[in-house]
């Protein structure tokens, strides 16, 4: 595996492939990999001939308050886990390197779509998430690019932007990787303490038992008011206990397919996770 970390090593990097017309896989990430980042190299491993995976943590994605400076940073083990999975190239850039000196005047914003959920609690997240992953679209220039369900309206988001600005990129979403516990796999969840691991699987606990409740054609609203009031009794701190449509519409046809979202924190750790409940 080769590992880039200037837009123009990657490039030559990349050339003979484009020369040759291989198809690139993309999966963009900030690192601290588990077998959830490596779930989506495996797919891309599958659809595409080479298959980029990028380490970058964006601190434009990052509000004032949130871990910029702490977030795990383990480049090393990172790059042999990747070389274990394949991966062809990593593109582990610098924050001087993707922004250079000069300030950034651009930005891309996804509307509507953004203001819900996370969009509320994390003023210009999806703000820096858009622009990041445009100019990692462009440097990159993928066939195909993977994104994980864990991050669901990070992915809707992606799939608007892709169409809003005719990117030639297919965007394709794969499913949460949990622990055997149910919890969902996440980065952050190195910073919970013993206690508060233990605790932590209750939010996919309480996806699953709602999804029985709604089968069992228990009312919305009294579903989600259950998964709240069961979690914050455990100790979280609710941010958001929402469903949606898979597209992030309101709900309000209840024979359709709906996500149901939780973000909650414990201690100063935000944990989020999803289910889809097919109904179709
Ligand atoms: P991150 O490094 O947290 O920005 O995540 C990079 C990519 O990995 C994003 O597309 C995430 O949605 C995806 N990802 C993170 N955790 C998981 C997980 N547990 N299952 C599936 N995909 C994940």
């Amino acid at each position: 595996m080769k590992t880039e970390t200037t837009i123009q090593s990657l490039n030559a990097a990349l050339s003979p492939a484009r020369l040759a017309r291989k198809t690139i896989g993309f999966v963009p990430t900030m690192g601290n990999l588990h077998q959830g980042h490596l779930n989506l190299v495996r797919e891309a491993k599958k659809l595409c001939d080479v298959v980029v995976v990028s380490i970058f943590v964006n601190p434009i994605q990052f509000g004032p308050n949130e871990d910029f400076d702490n977030y795990p940073r383990t480049l090393e083990a990172d790059s042999q886990l990747l070389a274990e999975v394949g991966c062809d190239v990593l593109f582990a850039p610098s924050v001087q390197q993707m922004y250079g000196d000069l300030p950034r005047r651009t930005a891309v914003v996804v509307g509507e779509i953004t203001e819900v959920l996370c969009g509320r609690s994390r003023a210009g997240h999806f703000d820096g998430v858009a622009t990041v992953v445009t100019k990692l679209f462009h440097i990159v220039q993928p066939d195909t690019a993977f994104f994980g369900q864990k991050d669901w309206q990070q992915l809707a988001v992606i799939r608007q932007m892709t169409r809003d600005l005719s990117f030639p990129i297919d965007i394709v979403g794969v499913p949460i990787a949990r622990a055997e516990d149910g919890l969902a796999l996440s980065s952050r969840n190195g910073y919970l303490t013993d206690l508060q691991r233990k605790v932590a699987p209750k939010i996919y606990q309480s996806l699953t038992d709602a999804e029985k409740a709604l089968r069992k054609k228990t009312q919305l609203a009294e579903v989600l008011a259950s998964i709240e009031a069961n979690l914050t009794k455990a100790g979280f701190e609710i941010d958001y206990v929402e469903a949606l449509t898979p597209d992030l519409e309101a709900v309000n046809v209840f024979d359709r397919d709906i996500v149901l979202f939780i973000a909650a924190k414990l201690g100063n750790t935000r944990l989020i996770d999803n289910l889809l409940v097919k109904f179709a």
